[in-house]
């Protein structure tokens, strides 16, 4: 079935109809349209899928997605124009240019944790570029796995855009074929297979992973504006989310002052029953609730603690002291707990995050200009927001992808579409001033070659519209220049030969 799934939208992209800006315009606006009319399905379907609040689903997945499409729409054509580049001496009278173009069909393998944005952000990206593109949603969040099965063949070319439903084996069974490039979505686990997958075919992927992203509290901060944004992006989507603080690293003169500050802002955000506030989510599965409910094994929390495994609730749980090389430090936690380590100053939590793999994100409160400075320049993430989690996420102009282990490559506004294209080098030359060329050609004498090796070794030559102009504007300049002194030089020598002549006429 998966063949014949991705046979067709080969051929679908093969047809061509994918090339032409109007037709990847209308595909997006129609997404658009789904993502307007089906708000309250896609909502219910996470309501069941994760217990997201309605408030949460257009604040933390839908309007990203809108504003990804609006801006595609808007630069589609900007982004897939040739861009002129710099030419050499020997190319100086040739068109030299980038044209981004189609790859062909995208395999986009999606996670549960914002089922519908890890699947149609890179889509947009996709449709954008050109590309066809099989949608794979994880099976995990069931719901909404469904309702995209559902809802994009109503409003997108079926043949271009499927959607394949189902767990590992039929995931496996389409990384078995060949497509022309993979963007996966999950942990780094089964990252590394579909790496592995995508070899066999030597097909390029984009793997957007996981991993621990640490939170670094100055104690000259305001803590309680620090605690209340770490509260909010920790436990919105109850854990479950890839660039959540996953743990907090501060001196032990303020972890008292943290710990209360966050205990005080989960009051104000949940109540005094998270578990009865329709703000609050739950853990995907009870496997997930298990493997959550592990991590905390022989620690006491300071905040939360509380459990449900029939509704798989775990309260937001706040865990202080808690040693570096514990189990709940190896892995990424992605559920609702916070673990505090102490450190004794900057210097040592850059010591500790450099120490461990390379995060999805970093997040430092900090109000030091200069140490917050050190403190990007000497480690290194995915992105990084100062004094604030996870909001760099929503700035489409940058990139967002992971670095070592949290992944590779990178995506959101034109970062997606630049991913999903080939950037193809043309240079078109004439068959005239072949003279100029003769240098190159055998047989070769010293004197040839020094010509070719001057020419070779010119510094670019920036030949665009506003370089031209500037040129264009000097020579005039220059010209006037030289004809005013011209004029002058002639009028001088006129005067001179007056003078000569009355001179002569006198004596
Ligand atoms: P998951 O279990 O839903 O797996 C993701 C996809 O991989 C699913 O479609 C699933 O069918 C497929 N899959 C699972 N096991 C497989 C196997 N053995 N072989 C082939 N395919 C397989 O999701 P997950 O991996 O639990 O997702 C959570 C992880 O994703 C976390 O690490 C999180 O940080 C990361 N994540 C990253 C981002 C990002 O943008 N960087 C976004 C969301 C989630």
């Amino acid at each position: 079935m998966e063949r014949q799934v991705v046979k067709r939208a080969k051929e679908a992209f093969l047809s061509g109809r994918t090339r032409p800006l109007e037709f990847r315009l209308q595909q997006l606006q129609a997404l658009q349209r789904m993502i307007t009319e089906k708000e309250t399905e896609i909502s219910t379907a996470l309501k069941q899928d994760i217990n997201r609040s309605q408030y949460d689903t257009p604040l933390l997945e839908l309007i990203g997605i809108e504003n990804e499409i609006k801006l595609a729409i808007e630069k589609l054509a900007e982004w897939a124009a040739p861009r002129h580049v710099e030419k050499n001496l020997l190319t100086i009278s040739d068109e030299v240019y980038i044209q981004p173009e189609p790859l062909g069909v995208v395999l986009i393998i999606g996670a549960w944790n914002y089922p519908w944005a890890v699947t149609l952000l890179p889509l947009i990206g996709a449709i954008a570029a050109g590309n066809a593109a099989v949608v794979k949603p994880s099976e995990l969040s069931e719901y909404s796995s469904l309702l995209l099965r559902a809802l994009l063949p109503r409003y997108l070319d079926k043949d271009l855009f499927p959607v394949v439903t189902g767990g590992v084996s039929e995931t496996q069974e389409l990384l078995r074929l060949r497509f022309d490039h993979i963007f996966y979505t999950g942990s780094s686990t089964v990252g590394k297979q579909v790496m592995e997958a995508a070899a066999r075919h030597l097909t390029p992927v984009t793997l957007e992973l996981g991993g621990k992203s640490p939170c670094y509290v100055d104690k000259n901060c305001d803590i309680r504006i620090a605690c209340r944004r770490i509260t909010w992006g920790k436990f919105a989507n109850c854990g479950q989310t890839c660039i959540a603080p996953d743990y907090i690293l501060c001196e032990p003169c303020i972890q008292g002052q943290v710990v209360e500050r966050i205990r005080q802002t989960l009051l104000e955000f949940y109540g005094a029953d998270p578990k009865c506030s329709p703000d609050y989510g739950r853990v995907i599965n009870q496997c997930h609730f298990n493997r959550v409910m592990s991590l905390m094994e022989g620690y006491t929390p300071v905040v939360g603690g509380q459990s449900d495994a029939s509704q798989c609730y775990i309260a937001p749980t706040v865990l202080k002291d808690v040693p570096p090389h514990s189990r709940l430090m190896q892995e990424e936690i992605f559920g609702p707990l916070l673990p505090i380590v102490t450190v004794s100053d900057m210097d040592d939590a850059i010591r500790f995050i450099n120490e461990r793999e390379k995060p999805l994100a970093l997040y430092i409160f900090c109000t030091d200009k200069k140490a917050t400075k050190r403190m990007i320049e000497e480690t290194t993430s995915g992105g990084v927001t100062v004094n604030d989690v996870m909001m760099h996420y929503t700035v489409s102009s940058l990139p967002f992808g992971g670095v070592g282990q949290s992944g590779m490559g990178r995506y959101h506004g034109k970062h997606s579409f630049d991913q999903l294209s080939h950037q193809r080098a043309c240079l078109v030359r004439s068959l005239g001033m072949e003279n100029v060329n003769l240098a190159r050609y055998p047989p070769q004498d010293r004197r040839r070659a020094r010509r070719v090796r001057m020419a070779l070794r010119s510094p670019l030559i920036d030949t665009s519209k506003r370089t031209f102009i500037w040129a264009v504007f000097a020579t005039i300049i220059g010209f006037g220049l030289f004809i005013t002194l011209l004029v002058i030089l002639l009028i001088a020598a006129g005067l001179n030969c007056t003078c000569w002549y009355w001179r002569g006429f006198y004596n």
